[in-house]
């Protein structure tokens, strides 16, 4: 499997790469909250299903150009 035979799918899924949570370890699944923070930064807003527990995660646009 090469990286360039799957571009779209790979930006996909680090895209949507799902986190864990910091207080019991739980992968979630959907995000509460996505928003834009400025030209190259997406902030994703959580809340844990199992805990409760909220937290945020980014993503920079720099990290899913190819
Ligand atoms: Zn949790």
């Amino acid at each position: 499997m090469t990286p360039n035979a799957t571009p779209v799918i790979v930006s996909f899924a680090r895209y949507f790469s799902r986190p864990f949570c910091p207080e019991c370890g739980r992968e979630q699944f959907v995000p509460e909250q996505s928003s834009f923070v400025d030209d190259g930064c997406i902030r994703h807003a959580w809340l844990c299903e199992a805990c409760g527990n909220a937290f945020n995660t980014h993503i920079e646009f720099d990290e899913l150009s190819l």
